[in-house]
């Protein structure tokens, strides 16, 4: 072999190697970016879809509005280490008067309510005077509020901060009852009237489940969701 071939076998020796060595090393580069966004996008885009998907299939079933998805979701998400039978029972929500079957329940929440203008986004619960208002699910009582249109109501917010349960037209509170008191699911919050513009011949609770964020305070807008097909699945 010539001193010239020897050469020209060096140079394509090496030229071919530093080829190889660009297009693994390049290949590489494309793994280790591409694997660094699955890493990135995964945890938001997987963690709401899964239970999601199971809320909206559970409510399909019944044909009810599916208002109720993201208290579902957030229970789920709130739960994440807990077993599901416990996270189950303890954002089932318990019919919020005393001696009230889900059958006695009807949907009011989308009646029109001021002359048109805006939605119930509430049920009204009928009860003689005096039955016992209970709450629908553990919290702190965050305000005890006396307004022209509600009366005497209870702000209830759920100890991950997310949820407010609003109860209106009370016609007493229960003895001893303080705003900042932690309550239990199914606890005495007060009694069924009509304080406030409810009619004096129907006596109702006005019911309200509110989405809003563990920052906003209570008097803050936030996201109705309908109580009814939550009601009628409690036991
Ligand atoms: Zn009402």
């Amino acid at each position: 072999m010539s001193i010239v071939d020897r050469f020209l076998t060096i140079i394509i020796t090496a030229t071919i190697t530093s080829a190889v060595w660009i297009v693994a090393g390049g290949s590489l580069m494309d793994n280790a970016s591409s694997a660094s966004q699955i890493g990135s996008t995964r945890p938001a885009e997987a963690a709401p879809s899964p239970s999601a998907t199971m809320a909206v299939a559970t409510d399909s079933a019944t044909g009810e509005e599916t208002g109720d998805d993201p208290v579902e979701v957030a229970a789920i998400l709130d739960t994440e280490s807990a077993t599901a039978p416990s996270a189950r029972s303890t954002r089932e929500l318990m019919i919020p008067v005393m001696n009230i079957r889900p059958d006695d329940l009807s949907d009011t929440y989308t009646d029109a309510r001021a002359g048109g203008d805006r939605l119930h986004e509430a049920i009204d619960i009928m009860a003689p005077r005096g039955t016992s208002v209970l709450a629908a699910a553990p919290g702190t009582v965050e305000k005890l509020f006396l307004s022209k249109a509600g009366g005497k109501t209870i702000y209830v917010r759920s100890e991950n901060g997310t949820t407010i349960h609003y109860y209106a037209h009370l016609d007493q509170y229960a003895d001893g009852l303080v705003e900042g008191q932690r309550v239990r699911r199914g606890q005495r919050l007060g009694t069924v009237g009509s304080s406030g513009n409810a009619s004096d011949e129907a006596p109702h609770l006005h019911f309200a489940i509110m989405r809003t964020t563990p920052e906003a305070e209570w008097w803050e807008p936030a996201n109705a969701l309908n109580p009814y097909p939550l009601l009628t699945r409690a036991k």
